[in-house]
């Protein structure tokens, strides 16, 4: 989402006559675009921005401004600490960019817009791209669901969709500077409503579109995830077989304190309800371990619902205290020790699922499109299978954003190894 919105800005920008700078020193402007999720990624901002302050103390006109949900969350300690941050927006504020940037207009106070919008989606605002595989695309912000853990519905408001007129003008733009994958997102990407259309209704007008030829979104919640959704993605071809679904946890003691509106035995049916549609699927999750009050019964079924799924994939978490979440002032928080201690045991269990899984695709053979060159060889692509796996293999006559055939050879780590089809070879 960061990376979209930080696409909205530099459009914002641009039209403003500013051009992109290859190098920071010589920037007049900096912007940061933060994140407040958790502790870990504000720390990196702050870190950051202790770099742009030697640059602002050698050359005082340049311009630092933090974006985002940080700018949000941390006004005040910003406007405390770090003086030397001229312009601070939260994530509905960025139409305000040209008139804070008019130094003319520079009053006291007037650097700081942090008000949440319930209408603002960027509806007539197209991010700027010229060349890519993969384009961002937000079609709703916000979040309604105030999960007790989590800050997003505090520093991006109010949940609300996109227009899909607005969605498919970017999403045929896009196409037509070459791209060929789309990622719809939003913060509950699949609780998009506007005048009436669900998400699966705007899933399948974008299936649509002539030169999608794929299509991803992130990240869902469990709760939206409807069997209409489902009959849509199997219905097109062009809608990655891959669904994120984020478990959190797999006690329903904790599930009910989180607030995640779903319990373990509805997830389970769900996920298994995910496989039966759609074969071959790819299913990853989002854990969070050492929540408030999470004993190691609680954490053990964490285990026992990710032993029984079998995730191809999973992002995980130590619980992080959020100011102002209602998390953050229940008892019994868990030591630092205890959660890295779970956190190593799930990251341990998902190494064994991921090749587990892996490995019952060698032998077979995969649509991917080429992405990137492998970090390890200049001879070899990189690019991702439907269900979302990366695969490595030989270059030979292909280029960037073709989609090829590939026989997978090898399953290592988290990463496949295959080699090409040749055309002929498919035709026979
Ligand atoms: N809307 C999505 C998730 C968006 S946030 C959903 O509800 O599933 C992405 C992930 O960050 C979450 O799924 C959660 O696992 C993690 N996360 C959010 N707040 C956190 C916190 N306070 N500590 C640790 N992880 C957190
Ligand atoms: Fe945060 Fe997702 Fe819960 Fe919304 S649904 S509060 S974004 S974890």
């Amino acid at each position: 989402m960061n990376v979209a919105d930080s696409e909205l800005v530099e459009s914002i920008l641009i039209d403003m006559g500013y051009k992109k700078s290859k190098d920071i020193n010589c920037a007049d402007a900096i912007f940061v675009n933060t994140c407040a999720i958790r502790e870990h990624a504000e720390d990196k901002v702050f870190s950051q921005l202790g770099r742009y302050e030697i640059i602002k103390k050698k050359r005082p006109s340049v311009l630092i401004g933090v974006l985002g949900c940080m700018a949000q969350s941390l006004k005040d300690e910003l406007l405390e600490k770090r003086p030397y941050v001229d312009v601070i927006l939260g994530p509905d504020s960025y139409r305000r960019l040209p008139s804070l940037l008019n130094r003319n207009s520079n009053q006291a106070n007037s650097k700081v817009d942090t008000r949440l919008s319930r209408f603002e989606v960027y509806d007539d605002l197209f991010p700027t791209r010229n060349y890519g595989i993969n384009a961002w695309v937000s079609i709703m912000r916000g979040c309604d669901k105030f999960c007790t853990f989590c800050i997003v519905p505090f520093t991006r408001g109010r949940e609300r969709s996109r227009s899909i007129t607005s969605i498919c003008d970017e999403i045929k733009n896009a196409i037509g500077h070459g791209f060929k994958e789309i990622t719809l997102l939003g913060q509950n990407v699949n609780s998009y409503n506007y005048e009436q259309f669900k998400f699966h209704q705007l899933l399948e007008i974008i299936a649509q579109i002539d030169g999608v030829h794929r299509i991803r979104y992130t990240s869902p919640h469990p709760q939206d995830i409807t069997s209409d959704l489902l009959d849509v993605m199997k219905n097109h071809n062009n809608i990655c077989n891959y669904i994120h679904l984020p478990l959190q946890s797999g006690s329903n003691r904790i599930l009910k304190r989180m607030n995640r509106s779903y319990s373990k035995e509805h997830y389970l049916n769900l996920a298994n309800e995910i496989k039966i549609a759609l074969p071959d699927v790819g299913i990853s999750t989002d854990i969070i371990v050492g929540f408030p009050g999470e004993t190691e019964d609680d954490f053990e079924e964490t285990l026992e619902v990710m032993k029984d799924i079998k995730f191809d994939s999973a992002f995980n978490f130590k619980y992080s205290s959020r100011r102002g979440t209602k998390a953050a002032e229940y008892d019994n928080q868990i030591s630092e020790e205890i959660k890295k201690e779970r956190l190593i045991k799930v990251i341990e269990l998902q190494k064994q699922h991921t090749l587990e899984n892996n490995l019952k695709l060698v032998g077979t053979n995969q649509t991917v499109l080429v992405e990137k060159e492998s970090k390890k060889s200049k001879t070899k692509w990189s690019g991702r299978t439907d269900s979302n796996k990366w695969v490595v293999f030989d270059k030979r006559n292909t280029k960037l954003k073709d989609i090829v055939r590939v026989k997978i050879n090898e399953a290592r780590g988290v990463t496949l190894h295959g080699e090409l089809i040749q055309k002929s070879e498919i035709a026979a």
